[in-house]
């Protein structure tokens, strides 16, 4: 069901605490953590608590949860110290989604290239 945990779902492993992983934030209802393969020099994931399987699972079924991730990707680049950087939800297989549970992805402290590949 939207929302519960799901047992085959690394993400959620991480907020239970089954999975390690170097926390940077937390609040009630999201998790960041530093991505285990960073594509810049920072390269933060901020994730709901809850599971939704993509970004569009999580605007649809929790709107405000959407919004809190949102606002923690704003707190991250800020404790990073970040003027410019990039927020990416890669939404399915095609888009580069890995993890199907929804995660901004904060990068920055480069250049970055637009169009993305
Ligand atoms: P995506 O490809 O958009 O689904 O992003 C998934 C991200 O999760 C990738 O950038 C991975 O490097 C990252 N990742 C995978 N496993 C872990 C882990 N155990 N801890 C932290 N980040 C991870
Ligand atoms: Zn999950």
């Amino acid at each position: 069901m939207a929302g519960e945990p799901q047992d085959d779902c690394l993400f959620c492993k991480i907020v239970a605490g089954h999975v390690p992983a170097t926390v940077v934030r937390e609040t009630d209802a999201t998790v960041a953590f530093q991505d285990i393969n960073p594509q810049a020099p920072v390269h933060i994931l901020v994730i709901p608590r809850a599971h939704y399987e993509n970004a569009a699972e999580l605007a649809a079924g929790a709107p405000e949860l959407a919004a809190a991730v949102l606002k923690e990707t704003k707190e991250v680049a800020e404790e990073q110290k970040l003027d410019s950087y990039r927020v990416v939800f890669n939404t399915g297989a095609g888009a580069g989604q890995t993890v199907f549970h929804a995660h901004a992805h904060v990068l920055g402290g480069r250049g970055m290239q637009w169009p993305p590949g």
